[in-house]
């Protein structure tokens, strides 16, 4: 009587979280550890922001409950960012902000699919999604894209996988794992394909304001507006602003799907701390010079952290143009002795735990991406750690 549900038996533990939770142990006891693990921006959360958190903690009134799917001046705001940013009016009431990104995946998952629906889910994929899906009864079909492809998956391998269970497909780009941008030519032939076979996408544009080399994100209900009714956008303040901590997410949606969220909403967690729905307002209708600004020091990081994975032997990293991520193909350490003891690595979730106790740099293993070979630092670190990890892997892998 006392086992669990086989929902929660069947579902992985949050991979990237692990190492990083395992790194943060091995720190505690005094070990000298650089985490390439977290996503999360090593810089403080912009002052005008902080302030206007502050204030809202002082004004008595903001003790209170606000509306589940927010606070009306937040949902404007974020509908006018919308049209800012991606160039497509939506209206407030569309709009439901949630407890951090992550939330707006897994109700969104919760509202749209029933036991046995299919969702596609590209590969490398975000760790959380395919246990999403599991955790609304659906069932995640990956499709691995390819490093040559630019890790962007195509048309044809979509409706290689389509059968017609296929509910959903999601699309990130800027991508977590990969670091990619998708084009607006991929964006506009996946709405059309998705348009044609009634299949609703999931787009998570978390990474939206974070590329580079002149690549801007292509949003698909301004690319396709006739998918605008099969399209549910996810996002949220966490890696623009650096408010990874003070958990305000949002989704856009069909009027309908958004009133099915909040009615899921108010049962789970009713609305977002009213404090931070008053940080994320001043966040969402500033302007956007702060994350230029972190977009400027990311780059600097992602350029030499490239040039760095590149020079070490048996490792090949594709130039990463979006979010704050490399992801590199390790299958040349695989089977062979490196570190100073020798150690052979199997896997690349072998290879990530002798980094991490040998080399004391943390890394996530492309498994928990859906891409076995491959390892994911996250660059939202200091330079000079950066500069040492590197350094100290690069020993490792020669050793
Ligand atoms: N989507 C992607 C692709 C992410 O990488 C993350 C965080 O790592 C999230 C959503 C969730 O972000 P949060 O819940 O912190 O807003």
């Amino acid at each position: 009587w006392q086992t669990l549900s086989n929902r929660i038996q069947n579902v992985a533990p949050s991979a990237t979280l692990a190492v990083d939770t395992k790194a943060k142990a091995m720190k505690a006891e005094g070990i000298d550890i650089i985490g390439f693990g977290a996503g999360e921006p090593n810089f403080p959360t912009p002052g005008y922001i902080v302030e206007a958190a502050v204030e809202a903690c002082r004004d008595p009134r903001n003790h209170r409950y606000t509306p589940t799917a927010g606070l009306p001046e937040l949902k404007a705001a974020i509908a006018e960012k919308t049209k800012r940013d991606s160039g497509y009016s939506v209206d407030a009431s569309q709009v439901v902000v949630t407890n951090g990104g992550k939330q707006a995946v897994y109700e969104t998952l919760q509202v749209l699919v029933d036991p046995g629906d299919e969702v596609i889910v590209p590969a490398p994929y975000w760790t959380s999604y395919p246990e999403m899906v599991k955790l609304a009864g659906g069932v995640p079909i990956s499709v691995l894209s390819s490093v040559k492809h630019g890790f962007v998956p195509t048309v044809d391998q979509l409706e290689a996988v389509r059968t017609d269970r296929t509910k959903a497909i999601v699309v990130n780009s800027p991508s977590n794992p990969c670091g990619s941008v998708w084009d607006a030519q991929t964006i506009r032939e996946i709405a059309h394909w998705a348009l044609e076979h009634h299949v609703w996408i999931l787009s998570d544009e978390i990474y939206e304001h974070l590329t580079y080399d002149g690549k801007k994100t292509s949003y698909i209900g301004a690319e396709v507006p006739e998918c605008r009714e099969q399209l549910i956008v996810l996002n949220g303040v966490a890696k623009t602003f650096a408010m990874t901590g003070w958990r305000v997410g949002w989704l856009i949606a069909p009027r309908f799907f958004a009133q099915a969220v909040s009615k899921l909403q108010g049962h789970l967690s009713s609305n977002v701390s009213d404090v931070s729905q008053r940080a994320a307002l001043a966040a969402v209708s500033g302007d956007l010079s702060a994350v230029s600004q972190m977009r400027e020091a990311f780059d600097i990081r992602r350029q030499r952290i490239e040039r760095m994975l590149n020079e070490i032997p048996g490792v090949f990293c594709p130039k990463p143009t979006g979010a704050f991520y490399a992801f590199c193909d390790v299958s040349a350490l695989l089977g062979q002795p490196h570190g100073p003891h020798g150690t052979v690595s199997h896997s690349s979730a072998e290879l990530a735990a002798a980094l991490l106790e040998e080399a004391h740099i943390a890394a996530v293993p492309g498994e928990a991406f859906g891409a076995e070979g491959y390892l994911r630092f996250s660059y939202a670190l200091e330079d000079n750690d950066l500069i040492e990890g590197m350094q100290r892997f690069r020993k490792w892998a020669e050793a």
